[in-house]
């Protein structure tokens, strides 16, 4: 069995589904699992009903009406008046508003969790419906039977021991020679009360990658919007190469610097069963795309990562003694008290240099904290720019023309900080 995943710009609109189906019907002898997000910015829109619900904005509603449009509108050129999938669809939405209609009670995060994880249901229900009807035979499964979590909403916990078990007991009987295909939802997962969680914004991947692990796939499969993992975000970097094999702990790295192409979570649990991941691009179904697996190339180019709107904080001891364990330890507190991580710490007798990303919610309060106990020079709009394996031409091609705040060199990985 293989286990794929198509996100959301693979799912925005009629074209893109069809283009799907098209993908699938290629692999209509194997046994699928297949991981859907929402559609388009579904998630983004489904964020902004929780929050004007809280706010009490009265703009909830017309929100809410209009992802259901745009739903109804891709179903009216998919299906007939008649399909059943409406009457599923619309009782998806009616979940919504039932929500809606009463004064929230519960906290925030619980709430958007139950709110939020629509959009995949909502796909999920879309795309199954759609691909029995052009004839791949295909079974819908809610997520939430198989997938367990603990109580973080917004950022839940895996149960693996239960979800191994719900991958043996509920998922493998649904493979038969009529459906060969199961779709299923990312992003979400239940609590053992049966609550809907989360596992946090992009946390489709991640899904398909438990799944993997679980049902012990023999490869994963995630279709983008790029031919593969390439040596930089595009949209970012210029002339940019695609990988054709990187390993494991590459990729860890990668995700790690800030290359998006991939959820942080997804590579270890693949790693730990030796499954390789494809990343594919859904643009051009038969190109080889990138494989991430335990063979590492012969040798990789610069690659390169980048972590935009960053702070640079250069910290000082008021009376500028020097900065030593105790103050290290206070400084650290702080920064773990609003649960902000740094990117990049360098530090010199008396200073120490810090790369953060601005975070809306915390930063007053944060700054607030630090100058009670130091003194602070802050540069805003920053980027933090990476390269793993890098040469001395990547490195001047990144400073060209910018104030290089501080830069640090470890093996394989140089990072310079710029404004
Ligand atoms: P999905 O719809 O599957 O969630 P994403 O939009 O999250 O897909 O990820 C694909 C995007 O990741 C690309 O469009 C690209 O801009 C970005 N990206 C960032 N770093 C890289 C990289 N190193 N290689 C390829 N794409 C990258
Ligand atoms: N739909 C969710 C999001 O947009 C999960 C995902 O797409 O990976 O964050
Ligand atoms: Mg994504």
């Amino acid at each position: 069995m293989k286990v794929f995943k198509f996100g959301g710009a693979s799912l925005r609109d009629v074209e893109n589904i069809k283009n799907v189906a098209a993908i699938l019907k290629k692999f209509s002898s194997d046994n699928l699992f297949i991981v859907v997000s929402a559609m388009g910015k579904t998630t983004n829109a489904l964020e902004l009903i929780v929050s004007s619900y809280f706010e009490r904005d009265g703009k909830a509603q017309g929100v809410l009406n209009d992802i259901r449009q745009k739903h109804e509108a891709i179903m009216a050129d998919l299906f007939d008046p008649s399909d059943d999938v409406y009457a599923q669809v619309n009782d998806t939405f009616v979940e919504i508003e039932w929500i809606l209609e009463d004064e929230p009670h519960d906290t925030y995060d619980y709430v958007y969790d139950q709110i939020v994880s629509v959009g995949e249901l909502l796909s999920s229900k879309i795309v199954a419906a759609y691909l029995n009807k052009v004839g791949l035979g295909t079974t819908w499964l809610d997520a939430r039977d198989v997938l367990k979590t603990d109580e973080t909403w917004r950022e839940a916990v895996v149960n693996w021991d239960a979800t191994k078990e719900n991958a043996q007991t509920v998922v493998k009987p649904l493979f038969t020679e009529a459906a060969k295909f199961v779709v299923t939802q990312g992003f979400i997962g239940s609590t053992k009360d049966n609550n809907t969680t989360t596992l946090g914004r992009e946390g489709s991947d991640y899904s398909a990658s438990i799944f993997s692990h679980c049902l012990d796939a023999e490869g994963m499969y995630i279709w983008k919007d790029v031919p593969g993992v390439l040596s930089g975000d595009p949209r970012v970097f210029k002339d940019v190469v695609k990988l054709d094999k990187i390993r494991y702990d590459e990729a860890v790295e990668m995700t790690y610097y800030g290359a998006t192409v991939v959820h942080p979570r997804t590579i270890q649990p693949l790693m730990a069963k030796n499954i390789p991941l494809n990343v594919r691009s859904f643009l051009d179904h038969d190109a080889a795309g990138t494989v991430i697996s335990s063979e590492a190339p012969p040798q990789y180019p610069p690659i390169f990562m980048a972590e935009r709107n960053q702070i640079f904080l250069k910290i000082s001891n008021k009376d500028f003694t020097f900065l030593v364990e105790p103050h290290i330890r206070d400084l650290f507190e702080i920064f773990t008290s609003y649960h902000i991580f740094i990117n990049l710490l360098q530090n010199s007798g008396a200073y120490f240099f810090i790369s953060m990303t601005h975070v809306p919610d915390r930063q007053k309060e944060l700054m607030r904290d630090l100058r009670e106990k130091f003194d602070i020079e802050e540069h805003l709009n920053c980027d933090l720019f990476t390269i793993r394996h890098p040469t001395p031409e990547a490195q001047a091609l990144l400073k060209e023309g910018k104030r290089v705040f501080f830069e640090k060199m470890i093996p394989d990985t140089y990072q310079v900080l710029v404004g």
